[in-house]
């Protein structure tokens, strides 16, 4: 497993291994790996003949009042878990933008709600980052997780519209054995608030398993379980155009984020549409 940390180097990787007739993955990540990332890493062998994961904590995706200084970080872990997985190349930059880097990629609409709606600026820097990282790794595919749902639409979006040619495969979302989306950000929590974070899956259960279609209706049987100290949203939304839905008519996913102590958690489930 190579470790590279200059980007032209790891540019100049990818490109022997297609000189070779190798198809190259990709795994985008901020590292603190969990067995949520290791799968996309097992998706990305199954689609390509090398893998290649970053690890770079992309601070133009954190808001000043956000957690990059404290964002937790274990690259010795994160080597262990690459290699076990079978990751040709970890790309570990010290930083990604050079000096006078001032393009800012940003992708309308699909980012106005949801957690576009409450963190300002954030979509603007994963397309930003995931644009430079596809133009130092040149990936034939990219893997992302079903974790963030409206990130996974986002970069779906921007590779479509700039042409960028690389494939986007979804990864499901991995829960803990209690049913927790894993997240990095999970070793913030106390067990007491990890028992109140269990409150989003449980929320988005009730609402899988609810008969109904009238989505006001599920948004309360989901509310009512919900243990969050702030709620940022609870919403079912078209699964393709991420609209606010009135009626579960078409494919569609339930989707919720808010505050557990000051730690954000996010998670959501696919909703078939019923008579
Ligand atoms: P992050 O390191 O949090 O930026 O996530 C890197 C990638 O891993 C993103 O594509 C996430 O959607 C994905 N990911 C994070 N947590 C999970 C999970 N529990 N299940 C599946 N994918 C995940």
């Amino acid at each position: 497993m190579q470790i590279i940390t200059d980007p032209q180097a790891m540019t100049a990787w990818s490109l022997e291994q297609q000189a070779a007739g190798h198809r190259v993955g990709f795994v985008p990540t901020m590292g603190y790996l969990h067995s949520g990332h290791a799968s996309l890493i097992d998706i990305a062998g199954n689609h390509a003949d090398r893998v290649v994961v970053s690890i770079y904590v992309n601070p133009l995706q954190f808001g000043p009042d956000e957690d990059l200084d404290r964002y937790p970080r274990d690259p010795e872990g994160d080597l262990a878990t690459c290699e076990r997985h079978g990751a040709h190349a970890i790309f570990m930059p010290a930083s990604l933008y050079q000096p006078g880097f001032c393009t800012n990629v940003s992708v309308s609409g699909l980012t106005g709600g949801l957690c576009g709606a409450h963190r300002p600026g954030h979509f603007d820097g994963v397309t930003t980052v995931v644009a430079r990282l596809f133009g130092i790794v040149r990936p034939h595919i990219a893997v992302f997780g079903e974790k963030d749902y409206q990130q996974l639409a986002v970069v779906r979006r921007m590779t479509l519209d700039l042409a960028l040619g690389v494939e986007i495969i979804p990864g499901p979302l991995v829960r803990d054995h209690d049913g927790l989306a894993l997240s990095s950000r999970n070793r913030y929590l106390s067990a007491e608030e990890r028992r109140r974070g269990l409150s989003l899956s449980r929320a988005l259960r009730a609402m899988v398993s609810a008969s109904t279609s009238d989505v006001a209706e599920l948004k309360r049987i989901g509310s009512e379980q919900l243990e969050v100290d702030r709620l940022d949203y609870l919403e079912v939304v078209c699964a393709s155009s991420l609209a606010p839905l009135a009626k579960l008519d078409r494919p569609a996913r339930a989707v919720v984020a808010g505050f557990v102590g000051s730690t954000r958690l996010i998670d959501g489930m696919a909703l078939e549409p019923r008579p």
